[in-house]
């Protein structure tokens, strides 16, 4: 068993703490977005009460307290992801902003009719759509890389579909739908080898696992603050600096800009130029105590101690009878998706509920895949490394309230 003490580590959930139901509340939505700690909390309610200002332009002292704990954020972030400089890391809303501003400055100018973008069959839309309506503008290809019963990538013809028409390969480390761990790392290596560049969504993974950029490689990496403790709102993008060097602003405004008169505006140097506007300050903060909050815990010991307990959820659920788990690959990390037979997981997830038990239930925002399984939605258990195994418990005890509702 893991030595991280759970019980100590649950008081700094407050949410947690409570009944829904009269039964202990179990939060097993945590893919959808995650618990804060206290500390990311009191970090948010601190910065607001002590240090607030706008950052960057003021030279008085609050000011300067805003900036240096926004930018100390940065620094948090550019260590957790393991990047070279602070200049890689830009403050974004999200997951999804970070992919539409990749989208819209990276490729979109060097995007032509008959290029191709390759993605996966078990992306979240968010690694979908952004793409889908850069080649629906200018008549480019989007190309799908397939995907087995397993639910995992099916990789045989991968080599085939990287091509020189390829102009970005976008793949997710982590599926939300399934919690199937992708090997990037390898798909990376292949991609580059023909000269394409790199997008890896991270928003899964980053909560689970440690991620280190340089490692894989990748041109580009993703992901929200929400799901990894952090306030929502916040989010980052790691993009290598001589890439983003070459890459034109996405977004015009306020702190993006050296100087503007109305015959020329000369941008500001890296990460400023994308980010336009006054940021999320408060966010940023959050998100620097979030990653200070996670490396107390450890990320490699929470990363043991989630996968003690998906191995246990999967044991416990499937040996029930009348269910089918969705996404069986070995390699997986924090989400098990199941179909109950005979009912509809809306109507799981209700009478999960009245139990306690907080899951997700519908298509999770990757349509595909429920195309794949030939099904409208699954219900999904996602885990954090505050549940505990009673908690496993009770979503076992859930399933067999509902089979024997149904029965
Ligand atoms: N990618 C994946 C794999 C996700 O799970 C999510 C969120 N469910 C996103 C992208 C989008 O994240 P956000 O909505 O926070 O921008």
């Amino acid at each position: 068993m893991s030595g991280l003490d759970i019980q100590a580590i649950r008081k700094d959930f407050p949410i947690l703490d409570q009944e829904i139901y009269g039964f202990p509340l179990a939060y097993l939505d945590n893919a959808a977005t995650s618990q804060k700690p206290v500390q990311v909390i009191d970090a948010v309610a601190d910065y607001y009460r002590e240090d607030n200002a706008n950052v960057h332009r003021g030279v008085h002292r609050l000011s300067q307290r805003a900036t240096d704990a926004y930018e100390g954020a940065r620094s948090k972030v550019r260590d957790f992801v393991s990047a070279q400089s602070d200049k890689e890391i830009v403050f974004v809303r999200g997951a999804t902003e970070a992919i539409n501003l990749v989208a819209h400055s990276f490729v979109r100018p060097m995007l032509h009719a008959g290029d191709e973008i390759l993605i996966s069959h078990m992306e979240h839309h968010a690694n979908i759509v952004p793409w889908q309506m850069l080649c629906d503008q200018v008549g480019a290809k989007l190309v799908v890389i397939p995907m087995t019963e397993k639910g995992e990538l099916d990789l045989t013809t991968f080599d085939d579909l990287l091509t020189s028409k390829t102009k970005i390969m976008a793949v997710g480390q982590v599926s939300n739908a399934l919690g199937t761990i992708n090997p990037v790392k390898m798909m990376t290596e292949k991609a580059h080898a023909k000269g394409i560049p790199v997008l890896i969504d991270g928003a899964q993974a980053v909560p689970h696992m440690p991620a280190d950029v340089q490692d894989l490689d990748c041109d580009f990496y993703v992901f929200s603050g929400h799901k990894m403790f952090a306030p929502t709102g916040i989010g980052a993008l790691y993009g290598k600096q001589a890439i983003l060097e070459e890459m034109v602003p996405w977004q015009g405004g306020g702190d993006m800009i050296l100087s503007v008169s109305f015959e020329k505006t000369l941008y500001n140097e890296l990460p400023y130029k994308f980010e336009a506007g006054t940021p999320n300050i408060s966010g940023a903060i959050g998100l620097g105590a979030a990653i200070d909050y996670m490396q107390s815990v450890g990320i490699a010991e929470l990363a043991a101690y989630e996968h003690e307990l998906l191995m246990y959820a999967t044991a416990q659920v499937g040996g029930l009878e009348g269910l089918r788990i969705i996404g069986t690959s070995d390699q997986k990390a924090s989400v098990l998706s199941f179909m109950i037979d005979g009912v509809h997981p809306h109507d799981v997830g209700t009478i999960f509920d009245q139990q306690g038990v907080a899951i997700r239930t519908g298509h999770h925002c990757a349509q595909p895949v429920m195309q794949f399984f030939g099904i409208p939605a699954t219900a999904r258990a996602s885990f954090a490394f505050y549940n505990t195994m009673d908690e496993v418990d009770a979503l076992v005890g859930a399933i067999q309230k509902v089979q024997e509702l149904f029965a």
